[in-house]
């Protein structure tokens, strides 16, 4: 056979003692370096002592059969993510004016991209799927199902996005017309007050701990019923307020518990969603930009090792504004102002349109250079808390629907105290680019609950820390452990996920140096 690649039906083998395979796992030692760095302002000197740890991984090579469960499945999001995966595990095609269309599994980074490993013999560079390195997960292997508080079945939620073309609407349709959503929570002051005439599909009105049992019993019976090792509960439904942070209301894990006990107004839908998946061993993800994990939840994930990972999809113009800020604090040049539009037509669009559900995207659109800037202190003065003016603007525009318009403009002080002004204009299905990040943030979680690790000083293997911050590569916002640092740069993300995988698999991960072609 001719040879165009390695596919993603090919497996890897590493041939070191630092690798050990067997039936059940996958092990590796890792030594992992990092400089420890002292320095003296006074004097003004930075010591620099190299540092080494060793690190055992162990990747259970089994994958689990996994489910997710989408609050919001209804949505332009959950119906695309179900819709696609369907068309591809039935491979699906379909007719439109350029010809015959098949599904694929673009954008989505565990699917679509690659990994760099090594060269060969006649020093070829060899690239390997990414869902080759580690046992993934397959995406049509997911079982889906979910809630959500508007009855439409999926098909009629799949119409009603605009996104798939009409002829794959209607391929769909049997298959997409039998899922319904189970009915939801609906607690009005969250979400925005034009999403009431959605609210047909509710759980019987009820205290807010029935509410909490009601959505627990529901991930149990989903789970039994169809078979699942295990089930990821993933929020893609409206973007809600958000919600105090006080005492006495969510700053423990006891004071979560007892504020939905008591019944108290301040507990939102989504906290009750993350609430009922960690006490069920599910790990919960925030695709939304809300304050769900809130420090009362993440201490309860943590009491009962679960994963959570947060905020909000990363998936167009905040993408492209961690790559292009990076590119340009990076290149020296110093970014005075950013400003982004966007307007798009969507129902998330129409909820963004009420204040308080705009202000927390804003939020979590507006942090996103913070950590590039600070990484440049000569552009950017630290005692002056110098930074660049940052506005994001989102109007609800109903005739473009699913198809969002995001402009940005960049200005930056360049050599001189020339000025240079970058213009971009993006248009895109919105639920295209979120989709593949939700079969992504599936297929890495249920990974991540897979490996484990021991140091030098501990004798058992334990998990990653229960905030998955390595999932940040797909999150606009991250939440990341208590006092670590947020990562937002693209590029640094990528480092980071591709990285950890290869420790984990033994493989000595890409620098990017390629000695071999410039030493003799
Ligand atoms: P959508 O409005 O089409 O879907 C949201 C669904 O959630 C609706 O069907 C709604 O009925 C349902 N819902 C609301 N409250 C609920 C509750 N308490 N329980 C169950 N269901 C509930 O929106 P979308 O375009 O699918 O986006 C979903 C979310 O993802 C939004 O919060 C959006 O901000 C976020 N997001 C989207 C993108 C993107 O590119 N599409 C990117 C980042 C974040």
């Amino acid at each position: 056979a001719d040879h165009y690649g390695v596919t993603s039906d090919y497996s890897i083998h590493v041939d070191s003692n630092n690798t050990i395979y067997s039936n059940e796992y996958i092990e590796s030692k890792y030594m992992y370096e990092m400089n420890h760095c002292e320095v003296d302002h006074r004097a003004q000197r930075v010591e620099i002592v190299p540092r080494k740890y060793q690190y055992n991984f162990r990747t259970q090579r089994q994958v689990q059969r996994t489910g997710v469960m989408l609050v919001g499945w209804a949505g332009n999001n959950g119906s695309t993510f179900t819709g696609a995966t369907i068309a591809n595990r039935e491979k699906i095609t379909w007719m439109r004016k350029e010809g015959e269309q098949f599904p694929n599994y673009y954008g989505s980074l565990t699917q679509s991209t690659t990994i760099r490993i090594g060269s060969d013999n006649e020093g070829k560079e060899v690239h390997i799927p990414f869902n080759t390195i580690l046992p993934m997960l397959h995406p049509n292997d997911i079982v889906i199902g979910g809630w959500d508080i508007n009855s439409a079945n999926l098909y009629e939620a799949m119409k009603r996005a605009y996104v798939f073309d009409y002829e794959l609407q209607e391929k769909l349709k049997p298959k997409m017309a039998e899922l319904k959503p189970l009915p939801s929570i609906y607690y009005p002051d969250f979400i925005a007050a034009n999403q009431e005439d959605r609210a047909d599909n509710l759980i019987p009105k009820g205290t807010k701990q029935q509410d909490l049992e009601h959505i627990r019993n529901d991930i149990r019976t989903f789970k039994k019923n169809n078979n699942l090792d295990k089930v990821i509960v993933l929020w893609t439904a409206n973007t809600e307020r958000y919600v105090d942070v006080r005492q006495g209301l969510n700053q423990t894990s006891d004071e979560i518990l007892q504020s939905i006990a008591a019944n108290e107004d301040e507990v939102s839908p989504s906290n009750i969603f993350a609430c009922a998946a960690i006490l069920e061993g599910c790990p919960y993800i925030n695709g939304s930009p809300q304050n769900t994990l809130v420090p009362g939840i993440i201490e309860l994930a943590s009491k009962h090792s679960v994963f959570i990972g947060g905020d909000d999809f990363k998936s167009g113009q905040t993408k492209l504004k961690s790559v292009l800020a990076d590119f340009l604090v990076s290149a020296g040049l110093k970014i005075e102002s950013i400003v982004s539009y966007n307007h798009l037509g969507n129902n998330d669009g129409k909820n963004l349109s009420a204040p308080q559900q705009f202000r927390s995207k804003e939020i979590s659109k507006s942090n996103v250079v913070d950590d590039m800037v600070g990484a440049n202190h000569l552009l950017y003065n630290k005692k002056k808390n110098e930074h660049p003016d940052h506005v994001v603007v989102i109007k609800y525009v109903p005739f473009v629907k699913d198809s969002k318009r995001a402009m940005d403009e960049y200005i930056s002080s360049i050599f001189m105290n020339g000025l240079n002004t970058i213009a971009i204009h993006n248009t895109c299905e919105d639920s295209l680019l979120a989709s593949p990040l939700i079969i992504d943030l599936v297929i890495l979680t249920e990974l991540l609950t897979r490996i484990t690790y021991k140091t030098h000083d501990s004798e058992q293997y334990q998990s990653f820390e229960p905030v998955l911050s390595i999932l940040s590569y797909l999150l606009k916002a991250p939440v990341v452990p208590p006092g670590t640092p947020v990562i937002n740069a693209l590029f640094k993300q990528h480092r980071c996920i591709t990285n950890i995988l290869s420790a984990c698999a033994g493989i000595a991960m890409d620098t990017d140096m390629l000695l071999e072609h410039k030493t003799n």
